[in-house]
């Protein structure tokens, strides 16, 4: 950069910790002294909190949103020959975690304005062996639960929201997470609700699959030495959540200003006046903007002039899953999946988050509305 002003980060982790430095570093500490590093009380506390905020009867904090999903996915007791439908795009642990039970992962494509799972799509591949439907809230806007939780709710089947860049997101004036059988999340430091190293938690109301769950996660234990369930070792580390006790103090906070900097965004590329696809976030729901994506013809062209002016980018996600080689076997092609082809082909990311300032936010702007020509 030609100007010696301060490095844009594309997700600024480091003023976050710099502002809530001297908590998170005593809470860290507490735990260390306290010699609880596995379960104990941060880990309960943090449950109770993660239950309150989204009014979901059961929290369970667990090892990764990977986890989770797995984790939810056996609860429900997906075998070897199921299907699950979701979309193909999306981060790759949504349908590795059915892959890796032995199902089956059946796609069906996105809406061209959410990136969220086109329900319309649901009924026409739902047969016998289809045991759960598994959205994705993208970017961090819920999907159309309450379509997919009636058309679900008609065929008797579980619904589990992948919900690991939506934590935090409303619906319906209900919480992302508590919207369906299960839903699962994400503490990987750059989600919006990020710890300081691996985590996930997970949200049913329902007693049973919890109960089951709590066991699952410790080695299918129902008593010590005693196991009922194939299980995992699935447990959020006491040390992260001590640090998540923290966060989720400012949580609401740091939300106010996603949300506030999202719509900046929308605003001044909507006024650039290019060809330029911004994010749509519809009425009934609100985005934690886990990602702010837009969609542009010469991607590679805008994404080298960003970087020539020191903005960093990423792109989430280049390949849908229908295409990717471990998913040869399924049996997809090119041309299966049009919207999320077409979305791959196009979509960016920007900087984004709660600590971004409106004069990097402009400097940004201004430099894509260099890099993007017409
Ligand atoms: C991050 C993410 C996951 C996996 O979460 P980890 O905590 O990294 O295991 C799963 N699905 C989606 C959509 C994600 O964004």
């Amino acid at each position: 950069m030609s100007d010696n002003r301060k490095k844009i980060e594309f997700i600024d982790l480091k003023t976050q910790y710099e502002k809530y430095k001297d908590e998170i570093n005593s809470a860290i500490l507490n735990v260390c002294s306290s010699a609880q590093f596995i379960l104990g009380n941060d880990v309960t506390v943090l449950e109770e909190s993660l239950s309150k905020f989204t009014e979901s009867k059961h929290a369970i904090s667990l090892s990764s949103g990977t986890d989770a999903l797995l984790l939810a996915l056996m609860a429900i007791d997906i075998k070897p020959g199921d299907e699950v439908i979701t979309t193909p795009f999306t981060f790759y642990a949504s349908s590795e975690v059915i892959a890796f039970l032995g199902a089956k992962p059946v796609f069906i494509d996105i809406f061209d304005d959410t990136y969220n799972m086109d329900y319309n799509l649901i009924e026409s591949k739902i047969n016998s062996k289809t045991k759960a439907i598994m959205p994705i809230s993208l970017y961090g806007q819920v999907a159309d639960m309450n379509m997919i939780n009636e058309i679900a709710a008609k065929h008797n089947i579980p619904v589990v929201e992948d919900a690991c860049q939506s934590f935090g997101a409303s619906y319906d004036g209900r919480k992302s997470c508590n919207l369906s059988t299960i839903g699962t999340t994400s503490f990987f430091p750059s989600k919006p609700l990020g710890c300081y190293g691996d985590g996930g938690a997970l949200f049913t109301n329902d007693d049973k699959l919890a109960t089951k769950i709590l066991a699952m996660r410790n080695h299918g234990q129902t008593e010590r030495y005693m196991h009922e369930y194939l299980g995992i070792n699935g447990r959020l580390d006491t040390i992260q959540a001590a640090v998540l006790n923290v966060k989720l103090k400012y949580f609401n906070d740091e939300l106010q200003a996603r949300e506030k900097i999202g719509t900046r965004y929308t605003k001044l590329i909507n006024a650039l006046g290019k060809n330029i696809v911004t994010p749509t976030v519809k009425a009934d729901r609100t985005s934690v903007y886990a990602q702010y994506s837009i969609r542009v013809k010469n991607r590679e062209n805008v994404i080298a002039t960003l970087t020539e002016h020191g903005v960093p980018t990423a792109i989430h996600y280049p390949k849908p899953l229908h295409e990717q080689k471990v998913f040869n076997y399924l049996g997809y092609k090119n041309g299966d999946f049009p919207v999320s082809e077409l979305v791959a082909n196009e979509i960016m990311s920007l900087p984004m988050s709660p600590f971004l300032t409106e004069t990097d936010q402009d400097y940004i702007v201004e430099k894509l509305n260099l890099a993007v020509k017409g």
